[in-house]
């Protein structure tokens, strides 16, 4: 029912009940005999009773469905039984007025009037009924007792009934409280004093039968009833007001801050007989408004932006947030002290419940931000390894997965190096921008990780056969094929990924276990992808748990360094001699540079290994010389030496140590250094080249970045790559690498070398392109320092120091027979 319907609905109700009030004073002022003189004073001393006896009873805001109750019901019976119906209609009527006229609403006075008219009527037609019919003679005909009482008591019950069914339908009407619920309300209590009232108007009957104007002594005994009742009614509307109060801040007890906002706006309004309740929190940003009604949330939200409400508002400031809860009123209201404090009280619990809602919220996005940290990556949010395993775990769980699913594991080449180069800013910008890359190339339900460092993981799902993984791979990795902007440099990021399908037994780990060796195969074949495959596992076992030998493996220099000689093309003698690492490995066997560098290079070992092979390269070169062979060492390089600042000084000092001249090291430097790692490689090689240690560019021809490598990095020699060697004679493009190469160090004042010379046609053709030196099985394979000595002792055709004849004379290569151990050939030793 909406407020306008029911304030109408009211006001119809207290008019029917004004009109016949006014009906029932029409028939007492018209049948109402004269008084005689004697009795008008005790007319108006039962007026004055009855006003006496209806004084009003506050009723509480704090709601505990107060009636305003009263003793009149006494002062009734008593006008009932010793006046003339009329009259004690006329007394009522005057008593009563004068006791309400008081009140400030009008409405108010007018029912209360008419329903203890109409009231009074009744109980005096009941009264009258049964034979007690006063009258204003003065030989007054009185009743017996038992007739008295008899009539007292059903005069009383017809009041009672008009007084309660008239009372409770405007309670109703007024509060909206239903029938039963107003009738049954202090029914105790009522039943109670209405009780006594008819024993009071007993004995006051009695009393003024004796001498009429004795009543008005019962004025004081009619007030202190009235007191009491007042009293006893109020305590309990006020315990049942606490009551209702406790019960509503229970209600708070939500941990959900909107649960306890809006529990509190519907709940308030029936606490506090208000219209509406509001509660404005200015902390939030932007403040919040929720408004609601009994029962219902009217408004939630910027509190700018609700609609402005009318009536008259009381407000009690919360004291833990920033907020105030306001109570709306249609009409002007005023709380009375206890009711001030109830509010105060329970702005105080709402108070603690949006403290402690506020509270249980902060706890559980610190409890989601943790749960969030632990599965993911703080620099680029990508989810972690753990995350990954996680969900590759559930994916491997599903009964019956959407299609295959396989593992991509990325690795940025050289990433270390752009940290040690241009700092960690720089680093984590690469990182954060191909995580980035990789996140927007990934499909939807593939899953992005980074598993640390520089690697990286592509969850690969829904795959419809195993080739689509391949191909999902390759475009994921093509999106890092743009160089990425740090700080106005561009940067190129090469990365490696390795394929695995989701293996039938050994779960996540075997997984990661599969990609991790695909990629090492993809970085060892200089690919961009390498998918698993079965065949090709077991060398990767090994190299897997190496990382742990490599102590070891200084300690018992197990690192043992064989040398291929670099032979002039054109005459056949030798002019240097390259060293080539292997690690004799105890069961393993000898292990290629391959099956060990990236390991190496990857543990805190690689400046001792660096050492072992420095070590024994000047040491072999000391030996050559002093034997008369003064051949100058190449000793290859990692980029990942050249970044530690260490280098260069530590060179210089071996060099000193074995009295070799610097011109005598040649520093073999990979050629996949990437840019950004230039500019810290420059200045460790122009240190060592001043010192006059002399400078080859490894592979030529194989990166991308070779000649912008070319432009900066101060070199004496170019090694073309085996690569174009193996293809010189048979295709014109190798062909046409190798004389372009020839011509730009021919203009840079450079020398060209060849590696994996393998046969005299290759030998002609890469003389004839412009290489000067060459290396490779046609002349020799890699050896012992002490059997190369031996081989330049003997020499070829008879000259030491050659190992082969002049170009053009075929036949003149000294053959180099292979030995029993593959690692270090024999030459071939003439007949
Ligand atoms: P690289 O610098 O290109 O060295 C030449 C490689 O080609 C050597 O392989 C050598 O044995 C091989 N080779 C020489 N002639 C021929 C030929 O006629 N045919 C064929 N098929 N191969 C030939 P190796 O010893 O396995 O070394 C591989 C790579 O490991 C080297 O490539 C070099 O980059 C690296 N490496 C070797 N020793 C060291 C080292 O002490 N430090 C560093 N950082 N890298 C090293
Ligand atoms: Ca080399």
């Amino acid at each position: 029912m909406n407020d306008a319907k029911a304030d109408k609905q009211l006001r119809l109700y207290v008019g029917l009940v004004a009109s016949a009030g006014v009906g029932c004073l029409i028939f007492a002022v018209r049948t109402a005999a004269a008084v005689p003189t004697g009795k008008l004073l005790y007319l108006i001393a039962l007026a004055v009773i009855v006003a006496a006896a209806s004084g009003p009873i506050s009723s509480l805001r704090v709601r505990a469905d107060s009636r305003g109750f009263s003793a009149t019901s006494g002062a009734i019976l008593l006008a009932v039984a010793t006046a003339p119906l009329p009259w004690a209609i006329i007394c009522t009527a005057l008593g009563v007025l004068g006791s309400k006229i008081l009140l400030r609403q009008p409405i108010k006075v007018v029912f209360n009037v008419a329903k203890d008219v109409i009231a009074t009527t009744a109980a005096a037609a009941t009264a009258a009924a049964i034979g007690i019919r006063p009258s204003l003679d003065l030989e007054v005909d009185v009743p017996s007792i038992p007739i008295l009482f008899v009539g007292l008591v059903a005069a009383a019950l017809a009041y009672a009934i008009i007084d309660e069914l008239l009372g409770s339908t405007v309670m109703r009407l007024a509060t909206r409280t239903s029938w039963r619920q107003a009738l049954r309300i202090n029914r105790d209590l009522v039943l109670r004093i209405r009780g006594v009232n008819v024993l009071l108007a007993l004995l006051i009957v009695l009393v003024a039968e004796q001498e009429e104007l004795l009543i008005l002594t019962m004025v004081p005994t009619i007030v202190a009833t009235q007191l009491v009742a007042k009293n006893r009614i109020r305590q309990r509307a006020d315990q049942e007001a606490w009551r209702r109060l406790a019960g509503t801040t229970d209600r708070l007890n939500v941990t959900d801050l909107s649960a306890v906002l809006h529990a509190a706006v519907t709940l308030t309004p029936e606490l506090f007989s208000a219209d509406e309740a509001e509660i404005e929190l200015r902390d939030e940003d932007p403040p919040r408004l929720i408004r609601g009604s009994s029962g219902c949330v009217r408004y939630d939200g910027v509190a700018a932006e609700a609609p402005a409400r009318a009536g008259s508002m009381i407000a009690a400031e919360l004291d833990g947030p920033a907020g105030v809860l306001r109570l709306r009123f249609r009409k002007p209201v005023r709380l009375n002290e206890s009711e001030h404090y109830k509010l105060q009280t329970f702005a105080s619990s709402l108070s603690t419940a949006v403290g402690n809602a506020r509270a249980y919220a902060e706890l559980k996005r610190i409890n989601a931000e943790n749960a969030y940290a632990a599965t993911h990556d703080p620099l680029t949010g990508l989810p972690n390894r753990r995350e990954l395993l996680e969900q590759a775990k559930g994916i491997f769980t599903q009964r019956s997965p959407e299609g295959m699913c396989a593992l991509l594991l990325i690795d940025l080449n050289h990433f270390k190096e752009v940290n040690d180069t241009l700092g960690h800013t720089a680093g984590d910008k690469v990182l954060h921008e191909v995580a980035r890359r990789l996140a927007a190339a990934a499909r939807p339900g593939d899953l992005v990780a980074r598993l640390g460092g520089d690697e990286f993981a592509v969850l690969l799902t829904g795959l419809p056969a195993p080739a689509v993984a391949t191909h999902r791979a390759a475009d994921l990795l093509a999106v890092l094929d743009q160089p990425i902007d740090v700080d106005g440099m561009q940067l190129t990021v090469e990365a490696a990924g390795g394929i695995a399908l989701a293996p039938g037994s050994g779960g996540v780990q075997e997984l990661m276990r599969r990609a991790d060796v695909a990629m090492y195969q993809a970085k060892r074949g200089g690919q961009r992808t390498a998918t698993y495959a079965h065949a090709r596992d077991t060398a990767d076992v090994g190299r897997l748990v190496l990382g742990g030998e490599l102590t070891r493996a200084v300690t018992h220099r197990e690192f043992v360094v064989d040398f291929q000689p670099i032979i002039d093309l054109s005459s056949g003698e030798v002019v240097s001699a390259e060293a080539l690492a292997r690690w004799h490995h105890p069961e393993h066997g000898d292990l290629t540079p391959m099956e060990f560098l990236d390991t190496v290079e990857r543990s805190g070992q690689l400046s001792s290994f660096v050492d072992a092979v420095l070590e024994q390269s000047l040491n072999a070169a000391s030996g050559w010389r002093e034997a008369g062979f003064d051949l100058p060492v190449a000793v290859n390089v990692s980029p990942r030496s050249l970044l530690d600042p260490t280098f260069p000084a530590a060179v210089l000092a071996r060099l000193a140590t074995h009295v070799v001249p610097a011109d005598r090291l040649i520093l073999e430097l990979a050629e996949t250094l990437t840019l950004s790692q230039l500019e810290v490689v420059e200045r460790a090689l122009a240190e060592l080249r001043d010192a006059g240690v002399r400078l080859a560019l490894d592979d030529f021809g194989t990166g991308v970045s070779s000649l912008s490598a070319l432009s900066r990095i101060p070199v004496h020699q170019l090694k073309v790559d085996r690569e174009f060697v193996v293809a010189v004679e048979t295709s014109p493009e190798a062909a046409a690498v190798v004389r372009s190469t020839v011509d730009l160090a021919r203009s840079l004042h450079l020398t060209v070398g060849a590696t994996g010379v393998e046969s005299e046609p290759q030998r002609l053709t890469l003389w004839e392109l412009g290489c000067v030196t060459g290396q490779g099985h046609l002349f020799a394979r890699p050896m012992g320092a002490g059997r190369l000595l031996a081989a330049l002792q003997r020499g070829s055709g008879g000259k030491p120091g050659f190992l082969a004849g002049p170009l053009h004379k075929s036949g003149s290569v000294v053959r180099m027979a292979r030995r029993r151990n593959p690692r270090s050939p024999l030459p071939h030793l003439p007949a």
